[in-house]
């Protein structure tokens, strides 16, 4: 009924249905029997429903129970919608359509919450979400954790000279620039505010930090973007500063500060280079 819409798979077991749930391509939407051999629909949804990874699927029960009291519990377990059996084709199509219109904009909502409108890199909230685990997880792991930060040198005057258009354009090639740099799959480049980008990297020292911030800084020298206003250079320069977290190691400062203060001895030093 509903293979010439959307792709369909198949489930006769709710063990199966959780497999699937929990694979690499989860589905968009499940629709589920509650009387079922060996795991119920109830006990399948609960389980669904406690699995950070499976929690966000949304789940329609097709049942044959028509009590009230069924489809309350099925409502109240988490379940976004309830059709008794026998069902009427166009109506479980027509649930099924509103479902996948929601789930489809709440999956781009939840991505357009991580990532910054302008240059369409991480945002600053996806930064901070992930600076608190792995600040977390670094200590669990007893591994270093190291952050960068790169602020872009006399940015201020490009604007005024360039205009607020070309300064846009000019953040969104460099964000992309140094994203492509960053390539570990734990890695995380973030826009921290402005024209201030921030690198997180975990299990990584300060030999391994710097070289990623001095290949950064490089990348952006190299490109050659004109910048006539700038006082140390023609083109588009930035400046970073970057700091190690390592395990056990207290410090009066956090690694927030501790990379920003690097990048400020970077600005005093000169601009156009790394501090750490
Ligand atoms: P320094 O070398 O010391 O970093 O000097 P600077 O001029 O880059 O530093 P400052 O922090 O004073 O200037 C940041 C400027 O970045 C202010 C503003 O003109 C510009 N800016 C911040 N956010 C945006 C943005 O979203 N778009 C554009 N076009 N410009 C921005
Ligand atoms: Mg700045
Ligand atoms: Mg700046």
């Amino acid at each position: 009924m509903l293979k010439d819409e959307y792709v369909v798979q198949v489930a006769s077991k709710g063990l199966k249905a959780i497999e699937i749930a929990s694979s690499q391509e989860p589905p968009d939407l499940i629709l589920m029997d509650i009387m079922m051999p060996e795991m119920d629909g109830y006990e399948v949804c609960r389980t669904l429903k406690s699995n950070s990874s499976t929690s966000g699927i949304p789940i329609i029960f097709i049942s044959a129970l028509d009590e009230v009291s069924d489809e309350a519990k099925g409502l109240s377990i988490g379940a976004v919608d309830y059709i008794t059996k026998p069902f009427h084709p166009d109506i479980v199509k027509a649930r099924v359509r509103t479902h996948m219109d929601l789930k489809v904009k709440k999956d781009l909502l939840e991505k357009m919450s991580h990532i910054d409108g302008l240059t369409e890199v991480a945002n600053r909230r996806s930064f901070d979400l992930q600076y608190e685990k792995e600040l977390k997880r670094a200590q669990r792991n007893q591994q270093p954790l190291s952050l960068i930060m790169l602020d872009i040198d006399f940015f201020k005057p490009y604007n005024d000279h360039y205009g607020h258009g070309k300064g846009d354009e000019c953040l969104i090639k460099v964000a992309s620039e140094l994203q492509s740099i960053i390539c570990r799959p734990g890695d995380l480049f973030a826009r921290y505010g402005g024209e201030e980008f921030v690198a997180l990297l975990p299990e990584t020292d300060a030999v391994g930090a710097r070289k990623i911030a001095e290949a950064m800084r490089a990348k952006i020298d190299s490109l050659g973007l004109l910048h006539e206003y700038s006082a140390i250079a023609d083109h588009v320069t930035m400046s970073a500063g970057f700091a190690v977290k390592q395990p056990n190691l207290k410090s009066g400062e956090t690694l927030l500060e501790m990379a920003d203060k690097a990048l400020y001895r970077a600005k005093a030093a000169g601009r156009n280079q790394v501090q750490g």
